[in-house]
């Protein structure tokens, strides 16, 4: 026995009373629970790309609902007797909310589809996230316009309606369709806007959408996924924004319109501080150079911060005053070490052969110079040397 949709006649009922035809014990994501039929409910199931309903049978909360072969099944916290008259009751809050979202995907596609011709392949609406797949490119100036033209038609506040064709009427209506439906063709009309076969519910005008905002959008598959938000949950990531902005300039000490600008100089005022000590690092480097005895063959430098240009140059100098192998490392301990060896009278591309083998170093070079990186402590590098 099918399970009677009432959501399907009218998406505001928020209570009813069924019967239960069937509770079993079950598990759903690990958690003990009933999957309970009743012979007529309100909780939209998982179906489409979209989430469940939830709610309460009675003092039992509903965690899931699914569909098979038009059979419902709402698995349940606690369990029914069958035959038992139960009163069931869906979380508005989360339904007006998916009938925000839903509706607001219909207007998106729809405007898509009437201005570039696009369709919708994809569909997915969970309590976090409502991606929608179209299958053509489109530039960030045509999503603007269908963001547009869609807020427009919300505050328009068109009729939605949802109806049931007769085969002899539907053959002869052009309607959206993302897949070959089996049964019955339930019509979802925003009245001279759009025309798709969908088994949701849905607010009953576009006014009720509130606001659709694209959060954002990229290449997908050959075609276009783009995230939307609708309504209270707009909102709500437009307060989380704002939120974010205002921490950001208030810690910049700046205008909000000013943060771009601001952030740059910031990064700018970095790069020109991290020269700096590059250059004392490397000046640093030089007079640690000078005091080293001539008298010394082999010479090994750790020293922290200096890049692969300045080592090497230090290394050249070292060179000139030592005859066997010259290095310098530039790190430390936990984040590990680059380093540049140099020798006249050594092989320097074995010595890091060696340091690969030994400390799985990565880096080579030639006879004469060599490079590379190598996690291990300083004691662990001076006792391979
Ligand atoms: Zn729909």
């Amino acid at each position: 026995m099918k399970t009677e949709a009432l959501y399907d006649t009218d998406a505001y009922l928020r209570v009813f009373t069924g019967k239960v035809i069937s509770c079993d014990p079950c598990t759903f994501k690990e958690e003990n629970c009933y999957k309970v039929v009743l012979d007529k409910t309100l909780f939209f199931p998982e179906q489409g790309g979209q989430s469940s309903d939830i709610g309460k049978i009675d003092n039992a909360t509903v965690i899931d609902v699914q569909i098979e072969n038009g059979v419902i099944y709402h698995y349940c916290k606690t369990g029914f007797l069958i035959g038992e008259e139960v009163h069931g009751e869906i979380d508005w809050h989360h339904r007006f909310n998916n009938m925000q979202q839903h509706t607001g995907e219909h207007l998106f596609t729809g405007v898509a589809h009437n201005i570039y011709g696009a369709d919708n392949v994809g569909f997915h609406l969970s309590d976090n996230t409502v991606t929608l797949d179209l299958n053509i490119e489109l530039s960030e100036e045509q999503i603007e316009i269908i963001e547009n033209t869609a807020n427009e038609l919300i505050a328009k506040d068109i009729k939605v309606r949802a109806y049931y064709p007769d085969s002899e009427a539907l053959s002869r209506l052009n309607y959206r369709s993302k897949k070959e439906i089996e049964g019955a063709v339930r019509l979802v009309e925003i009245e001279d806007v759009d025309l798709c076969a969908c088994c949701a519910p849905h607010v009953r005008s576009t006014g009720q959408v509130g606001l659709l905002k694209v959060i954002s959008f990229g290449k997908y598959k050959g075609g276009t996924r783009v995230y939307i938000l609708c309504g209270m949950r707009a909102l709500k990531d437009y307060n989380r924004r704002m939120k974010l902005l205002s921490a950001s300039y208030q810690q910049l000490n700046c205008k909000e319109d000013e943060l771009p600008e601001k952030i740059s100089g910031v990064l700018e005022e970095n790069r020109q501080l991290k020269y700096r000590i590059s250059d004392m690092i490397a000046s640093q480097l030089q007079n640690q150079i000078e005091t080293i005895s001539p008298d010394l063959k082999d010479v090994t430098i750790f020293i922290d911060g200096i890049d692969a240009k300045n080592m090497r140059e230090g290394v050249n100098t070292l060179m000139e005053k030592h005859e066997g192998l010259c290095s310098i490392f530039s790190g430390n301990d936990e984040d590990g070490y680059n380093f540049v060896i140099g020798s006249n009278t050594r092989d320097c591309s074995a010595i890091v052969a060696g340091l690969r083998q030994l400390l799985s170093a990565k880096g080579g070079g030639s006879k004469q110079m060599a490079q590379g990186s190598i996690l291990a402590t300083r004691n662990e590098i001076e006792n391979v040397l």
